[in-house]
């Protein structure tokens, strides 16, 4: 994710790539949040230094489907998000039927879904926030349910049995509400527009429009089937199915992500859209909308965006999913979001840096995704990273220089906030982004680009589609360098100060 438009954060005078002056930063940045750019000193009490030994393996486990007797845990396990996501089953499969009047504001659903118990079930649980919910089955049996929260309990009529597959379906309706949360993104999840629905998850919005189970610790595969009033375009990841089909004034589209994706990168933006498909040289299909009023930048997203992707895949390894593409939309979220094979870019047209941003994600997110969001360094330091890259390739600065700058900025908040662990409560912070980003860089000089690249491909192809810890990412690396990394990694992720400086 990364932001446009906002108040800067602390950062040097001079910006890390040509082009960007007078611009803040952290408008290149994805998902450092709307109005909490300078909140990135850590609260009283929240940082405590701790030894190489621990820091490195935090005190919490990955997190698990983890549950108690034979009902459903309302958590998946995460330390920091409690409630996210749900323990006692696995998902394997989405499939969504949505309808969305925009003059209503009115979304009608039924979402099956299939999945795997990792443990016997009497009941087990959901996340939905809001919805009215109109009847539940499990395996084609009427199931009673209760709401509490954003948790939906499902009680089927006969036990699951841990190791068996099963499908539940549940039908809802009613006016989504966002998410508002004034200390990370601001509103995330479903936002009605004028026209239709701008749709960004990250980190817990899905349930904002389908029951899941939202985390990104359990991924899925998903079938999208949204009908919309006729002469709208309804988004979604993967690939379209089909031709979209108009019957009575409504029109369907059906998309099909065929490979594992989270929850939070999920999306059925809806609109009025200008809609280009091409391929890249190396024969992606891409798939590019934009709103009209920015009707003018729908060529050189497709460009650009066939352009990098091309690119990225000779530096991180194969591009995972089988298409690539971009959604430019005129709700002015201030943001952009790396949903899964069309990031979304909320009301402004990109710069390539941004472009650059949000494909990298591909890899380093959304292929390889976290387990728990104190990891979040794994996405976006890699994901800022890659915007220094991208410079370099260009011939606008190097990422040695980029790091020189920030580093040079002694009293820059971010070396109070140690990366390798995010705080729920600033999830955000440009030191993710930014710091992790210098972590990566204080590696490759460590290791050199001998072992730093073919490191990076080596990670990505170890993980593909899976989940990722920053323990494993260490692991790695020194395997590949041969070189005992600990202090490094722990100078650089876990210590609430400034590293010495790299050589
Ligand atoms: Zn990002």
């Amino acid at each position: 994710m990364s932001t446009h438009g906002l108040p800067p954060f602390p950062v040097p005078t001079s910006t890390p790539t040509g082009g960007r002056a007078g611009r803040p930063v952290c408008a290149l940045i994805c998902a450092v949040a709307v109005g909490t750019a300078t909140a990135c000193a850590p609260s009283e009490g929240a940082v405590t230094p701790s030894p190489a030994a621990t820091a490195l393996f935090p005190a919490a486990a990955p997190a698990s489907h983890g549950s108690s007797g034979t009902m459903g845990a309302p958590g998946i396990g995460d330390p920091d998000f409690p409630t996210d996501g749900n323990g006692g089953y696995d998902v394997q499969h989405y499939d969504l039927r949505l309808s969305y009047d925009p003059s209503s504001r009115k979304l009608a659903g039924s979402t099956t879904i299939r999945a795997k118990a990792t443990h016997d079930l009497t009941s087990f649980n959901l996340d939905l926030h809001g919805l009215t919910v109109s009847r539940v089955t499990v395996d084609g049996t009427t199931a009673s349910f209760s709401r509490g929260g954003d948790e939906l309990v499902i009680e089927p009529a006969r036990r699951i049995s841990e190791g068996d597959a099963f499908a539940v379906t549940v039908d809802y309706s009613g006016v989504p509400e966002p998410m508002h949360d004034p200390v990370n993104l601001g509103k995330y999840g479903f936002i009605s527009t004028p026209d239709g629905a701008f749709v960004t998850c990250e980190p817990n919005g899905a349930k904002t429009w389908f029951p899941s189970n939202d985390h990104p610790s359990d991924k899925a595969t998903y079938d999208f089937h949204i009908t919309v009033p006729a002469g709208l375009t309804a988004i979604a990841n993967g690939e379209m199915v089909g031709t979209p089909r108009t019957n009575a004034g409504k029109t369907t589209f059906v998309w099909r992500e065929k490979h594992p994706m989270a929850s939070y990168l999920a999306t059925m933006t809806t609109g009025k859209f200008q809609v280009r498909t091409g391929r890249s040289d190396k024969g992606l299909p891409i798939y590019v909308a934009v709103a009209d009023s920015f009707r003018g930048s729908l060529d050189s997203l497709l460009t650009q965006t066939g352009k990098i992707t091309d690119y990225w895949s000779t530096v991180f390894g194969p591009y995972p999913f089988s298409s690539t593409g971009g959604v430019i939309d005129d709700y002015a979220a201030g943001y952009a979001l790396e949903n899964q094979t069309k990031p979304i870019y909320g009301g402004f047209s990109p710069e390539p840096s941004i472009i650059a941003h949000e494909l990298a994600h591909q890899w380093f997110g959304d292929s390889l995704s976290i387990g728990r969001w104190r990891d979040l360094w794994l996405n976006e330091g890699f994901a800022t990273y890659a915007e220094w890259l991208w410079a370099e390739h260009n011939g606008q600065s190097t990422a040695d220089s980029t790091f020189r700058r920030y580093y040079a900025n002694a009293s820059d908040p971010m070396w109070a906030y140690p990366p390798g662990t995010a705080r729920a409560d600033d999830l955000f912070s440009a030191a993710v982004y930014i710091r992790g980003a210098m972590t990566l860089h204080a590696l490759r000089r460590e290791i050199g680009d001998q072992k730093f690249f073919p490191l990076i491909r080596a990670w990505t192809d170890a993980h593909r589609y899976g989940n990722v810890t920053t323990q494993e990412f260490i692991a790695l690396a020194r395997r590949v360098s041969g070189k005992d990394l600990t202090g490094l990694f722990d100078a650089w992720l876990f210590q609430p100060k400034r590293p010495a400086p790299i050589s």
